[in-house]
């Protein structure tokens, strides 16, 4: 079993926060295009943030399994755009600072982000590079003993609301590639640092997605995340992390969708009976509801190895295409199956089909997927 009673007992207390304090504002944030501030304090207060930090840094020293119970039950807010903030705050832009950050730095951001006092965003994506990680442009170039960056990030989660962002620059030459990259932890309020826009989005409309600039902003040594020149191989573990909990919340979010689904079915009535009694949508359920649970136990079980401190490349980018095929199929069959309700704004089936999209694209394509697991697990 993946899940202890300790793990049951967070999930209460998640699903209890979420279902108060959550889901009552969930429309009311799609609409506005944001959820406020207090959201990560309060989740701070609750310890909700650092569930599986150590306890030094104010964490509550769980392990992987605890992650995907917060992923799985804020997949329960209605609002998509609310858990993945959320997600890229925990496990996206702060796993790095546990891993790789000084004490000093420990304290200034991991500390702050775990009481959801200071908001972390993670900037890899440029205007002119997504995929292609390897070829970013921003730069970080060292002048009078300081680093200057100078470039421009987009599509950045938590980029307007954000304190602070790990920022993926090049700090060696361009034909330097992945061997060129440093990562850094860059202040926003620095002079130079600005949000030029905030994206207006196809789903996920409850998060902030901004495009943000460096004019010469001035960091010093202190700022450097790891080691310079080794960012890229750095970010490459944070990035299966991000697509681990990202398939976690997705599969979530599907499972989610399929229950309201069910209900509906079993009390939508046409011809006299309820539409779920029709064999074909009998089956178009009983599919859904497999191809759920295969993609489920699937990621549960590379959690357990990341959570054993392997890294299955090959599998976690199996999950994410896999959970990736199965969300598609989920959203497509639900909203088919409440038929001309499923295409009204009202209803959670059809911002669940706006919003699961994303898993397609963010923290890398699927076609991105197929090639790492044609080159890590068939040598191709
Ligand atoms: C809502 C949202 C939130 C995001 N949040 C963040 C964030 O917080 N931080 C961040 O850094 N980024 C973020 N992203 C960016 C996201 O990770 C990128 O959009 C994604 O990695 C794809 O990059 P791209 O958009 O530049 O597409 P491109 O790389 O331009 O790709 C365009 C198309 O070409 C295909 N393609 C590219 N290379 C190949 C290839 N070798 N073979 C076959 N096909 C290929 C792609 O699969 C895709 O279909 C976010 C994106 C969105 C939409």
């Amino acid at each position: 079993m993946h899940f202890s009673a300790d793990h049951d007992a967070l999930r209460e207390t998640v699903r209890d926060f979420v279902a108060r304090e959550l889901r009552p504002h969930a429309d009311e944030w799609e609409a506005a295009e944001g959820f406020p501030d207090s959201v990560f304090t309060r989740m701070g207060e609750l310890g909700l943030l650092g569930l599986r930090y150590p306890e030094e840094y104010g964490g509550q020293g769980g392990d992987y399994f605890s992650a995907i119970v917060l992923a799985e039950e804020m997949a329960r807010c209605g609002s998509g755009g609310v858990g993945m903030a959320i997600s890229v705050h925990t496990e996206m832009a702060t796993p790095p600072i546990l891993k790789w950050g000084t004490e000093e730095q420990k304290q200034r951001y991991l500390v702050p982000a775990i009481r959801g006092e200071r908001i972390a965003a993670l900037g890899i994506t440029e205007p002119d590079v997504g995929s292609d990680v390897a070829g970013i442009r921003t730069r970080a170039d060292r002048v009078d003993g300081h680093w200057r960056i100078n470039g421009s990030k987009l599509y950045i989660t938590n980029g307007v609301r954000c304190d602070f962002i790990l920022l993926v620059a090049r700090t060696g030459s361009q034909e330097d590639g992945a061997r060129g990259i440093t990562l850094f932890l860059v202040d926003k309020k620095l002079p130079g640092f600005t949000v030029s826009r905030k994206l207006k989005k196809l789903g996920m409309h409850s998060s902030d997605t901004a495009e943000l600039s460096f004019n010469d902003v001035e960091v010093g040594d202190d700022a450097v995340l790891g080691e310079v020149g080794q960012g890229f191989y750095n970010l490459m573990w944070e990035l299966q992390g991000e697509r681990l909990i990202g398939s976690a919340g997705s599969i979530a979010g599907a499972e989610v969708a399929f229950e309201e689904t069910l209900k509906w079915c079993k009390e939508r009535e046409a011809f006299g009976r309820p539409i779920g009694t029709f064999q074909v949508n009998r089956h178009k359920l009983v599919d859904l509801y497999t191809e759920i649970t295969v993609a489920k136990n699937f990621v549960y079980s590379v959690a357990e190895r990341w959570d054993r401190d392997e890294y299955p490349v090959a599998e976690i980018s199996m999950a994410k295409l896999l959970v990736g095929r199965v969300t598609t199929q989920v959203a497509d069959t639900c909203l088919q199956l409440h038929g001309g309700m499923g295409y009204m704004a009202e209803t959670g089936i059809s911002r669940y089909f706006r919003d699961s999209r994303l898993i397609r694209i963010g923290g890398g394509t699927d076609e991105v997927m197929k090639e790492i697991i044609a080159k890590t697990a068939l040598g191709l």
